[in-house]
């Protein structure tokens, strides 16, 4: 039996998995809202055109009618008409990026503080994707567990946010409990291959000394690699 999937449920899904001070985009709608507490959105910045302006008031309406509340007293309204999709996709990620550094760990250590590049990609399994048209779609879901320096506590991340935090530094490397594998630009690989060095390998999708499964962002990546420990 499929369940109904109604604007509603669509919606409450989403909420119910924003972690705090998370961001929620809905798509092509110019709209930005952060969630604040339980059951409490904050919108950040609407588009400044009628298109995002009646989206504004249909999302409330929708995000009301699930016993959620939609705070609009400080809505950055942003021009977007005169500016390129290049410069407003720089300002996204600037606000991104913002916001990733407000996240705050239970005991109130700032996230942005954490050792980050010893965060551990764990897989949480596959799910069950409902496409556009219909059909479903079975996806891998990871996410990246930091430590808090303080209070010791494990925090699991979307792959996203953690990057957004991390920086695209920490995307290049990957450990696994053996190897660090670091990803190889193009003049590196050039020279490795030019003087004949072999530790240089294309990756798959599970380690290929080891058989670790390894996340999709390190998949088709040129790399080198640093064993971690002496191996038997
Ligand atoms: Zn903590």
């Amino acid at each position: 039996m499929e369940e109904n999937v109604t604007p509603e449920n669509e919606v409450m899904t989403i909420l119910e998995r924003l972690r705090d001070g998370g961001l929620w985009q809905p798509a092509g709608l110019g709209l930005s809202y952060v969630k604040e507490e339980d059951k409490h959105v904050k919108l950040i910045e609407q588009e400044n055109n009628p298109m995002s302006a009646q989206a504004r008031i249909r999302m409330r309406m929708l995000i009301e009618s699930v016993g959620w509340s939609v705070d609009e007293s400080e809505v950055h309204v942003i021009d977007t008409k005169d500016i390129s999709p290049q410069e407003r996709h720089m300002q996204e990620m600037m606000m991104r990026q913002e916001i990733a550094q407000s996240w705050k760990c239970n005991c109130g250590t700032s996230l942005a503080v954490f050792e980050l590049e010893k965060g551990v990609w764990t897989f949480d399994g596959q799910q069950e994707m409902t496409l556009p048209d219909g059909g479903t779609e079975t996806v891998e879901q990871w996410s990246v567990v930091v430590e808090c320096p303080v209070c010791d506590a494990k925090i699991p991340m979307e792959p996203y946010d953690y990057g957004l935090l991390a920086g695209d530094e920490a995307m290049l490397t990957y450990r696994t409990k053996k190897l660090n594998y670091i990803a190889l630009e193009r003049i590196d690989i050039i020279r490795k291959i030019d003087s004949n060095e072999h530790d240089i390998v294309v990756l798959g999708t599970f380690c290929p000394f080891h058989g670790d499964m390894l996340p999709p962002h390190v998949r088709g990546s040129v790399v080198t690699w640093e064993t971690l420990e002496e191996e038997e």
